[in-house]
């Protein structure tokens, strides 16, 4: 067999909100341990993709797979139909998102809050879900931090925190959307530090939207720029960012570089 296998594939997808069509006959391979950073001008659809993944947006028309199985689908008698809340549910389970804001519970502290996932969706006991909780803590460097509340902490300790408790939940993909957006441009680093970390590390599916062209260059396998939901160009970092075929890729680039 293929050593390669894709974990998400997007087929033919369209899916408008209203009159606006946000995603436009989208096809989209992403392998296995596969970084991709998602760019593009504001409004082409990049959030979107995230939002369908996370089961947060249905699609219009089209398929998407996560895993080789149907996400907004599933097979009855070899037919297809519209997926239950049962299937939606079991496929959530492989996929992580880390939003623009924390979401972090203000009641429960740091380590509360990576806890108290693993013990609501995997039915973990308390002192394992703690245990996995701190070498979490640990390797976003917040050991120290384990009993504060997210208001005693700056937004870049809450995001770090944020992607530990995603973390923890041991998704397949994790789906980050702009994460260092909201925060002050001193603490934008702290967060993008972990995030090349667990590039460098670890064996999972991640796909970023980001603004931060170095950060995209140094973490992402491969990077897709998106323009009115398609995508308009994709290759490696040092193929877009140095030699963009597309004019609007060009364009775009201007601006950042
Ligand atoms: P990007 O991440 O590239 O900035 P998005 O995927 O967030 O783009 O959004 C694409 C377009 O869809 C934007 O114009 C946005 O305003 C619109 N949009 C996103 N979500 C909704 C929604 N729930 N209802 C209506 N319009 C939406």
């Amino acid at each position: 067999m293929a050593s390669v296998e894709k974990i998400i594939e997007f087929r033919d997808v369209s899916k408008s909100f209203g009159e606006l069509q946000v995603l436009r006959n989208l096809d989209l391979h992403v392998n296995a341990g596969e970084k991709l950073a998602l760019i593009g001008p504001s409004g082409s659809g990049k959030t979107t993709i995230l939002r369908i993944l996370m089961t947060l947006e249905d699609i219009d028309t089209g398929h998407v797979l996560i895993d080789q199985d149907y996400l907004w689908h599933q097979q009855v008698e070899g037919k297809l139909q519209p997926a239950s809340d049962k299937h939606l549910h079991k496929m959530r389970e492989n996929v992580g998102m880390v939003f623009q804001q924390f979401n972090l519970f203000p009641h429960l502290t740091a380590i509360g809050n990576i806890q108290q996932p693993q013990m609501l969706v995997q039915g973990k006991d308390k002192a394992d879900a703690q245990a996995k909780g701190m070498d979490l803590l640990k390797m976003v460097g917040l050991e120290e931090k384990r009993d504060h509340y997210p208001h005693q902490l700056s937004g870049g300790q809450q995001q770090r925190v944020a992607i530990a408790r995603a973390l923890a939940l041991e998704p397949k993909i994790m789906l980050f959307d702009e994460v260092t957006s909201a925060l002050d441009p001193e603490l934008v680093d702290e967060v993008l530090n972990v995030l090349r970390m667990l590039a460098s590390d670890t064996d999972t599916t991640m796909l970023t939207v980001t603004h931060e062209m170095n950060f995209a260059r140094e973490f992402a396998d491969r990077v897709l720029f998106f323009d009115k939901g398609q995508i308009v160009e994709a290759g490696e970092p040092k193929e877009i960012f140095s030699r963009p075929q597309e004019p609007r890729t060009q364009d775009f680039l201007k601006k950042y570089i």
